[in-house]
């Protein structure tokens, strides 16, 4: 029997600063970190990754622009996307309980720019005051020297960098992105 997939979306999200959001799909939702300089794939970049509110799983597909004047407003583009697999953990199990909680997430992704094996630890120090983490590329044929970021800026989507995105392209709208799902918290 195949084992469940699980999706993970690496969004570019040009705000106030610029940051890559990267979700991984746990138990329905986006488990979701903010990376401010974006994943690396040299495996010596420890990348800082501060966890940020899980997203329903519906904005995996978001591309566009949201708009306001408040921190999160600005550009999106779906910079990465594919599945990923949890290692050593079952898909089917509750992931929030037997795995991000214990604060260690080793997995393999399967995306378009990002693949290979990666890993995910949170600090010990709260190096924000906030829920930070470490994104890190393991070393193996995946891993590289260059700056994936700056060689590979188009989404994977429709093939714009994040600064040729406009409203056309979607205008963000929270009622399309309301919890699907009761008492999630
Ligand atoms: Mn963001």
């Amino acid at each position: 029997m195949p084992g469940k997939t699980l999706l993970f979306v690496v969004q570019q999200h040009h705000a106030t600063h610029m940051h890559w959001d990267f979700r991984l799909e746990m138990d329905g939702v986006l488990v979701s970190w903010a990376v401010p300089k974006g994943p690396s794939i040299r495996p010596s970049e420890k990348r800082l990754a501060i966890r940020v509110e899980d997203h329903v799983y519906g904005y995996k597909d978001f591309e566009g622009v949201i708009p306001g004047n408040d921190y999160g407003s600005g550009k999106v583009i779906i910079w990465d996307r594919g599945e990923y697999k949890p290692k050593d953990v079952d898909p089917e199990c509750n992931l929030h309980d037997k795995w991000l909680s214990g604060g260690v997430l080793e997995f393999t992704l399967y995306g378009s720019k990002l693949k290979g094996d990666w890993v995910l630890v949170k600090t010990k120090k709260r190096l924000y005051g906030e829920d930070s983490w470490l994104l890190i590329k393991k070393n193996d044929s995946y891993a590289g020297s260059g700056n994936i970021v700056e060689m590979c800026p188009n989404s994977v989507l429709s093939g714009k960098t994040v600064d040729q995105i406009n409203e056309e392209d979607g205008l963000f709208d929270p009622k399309n992105y309301e919890k699907s799902i009761p008492d999630s918290g």
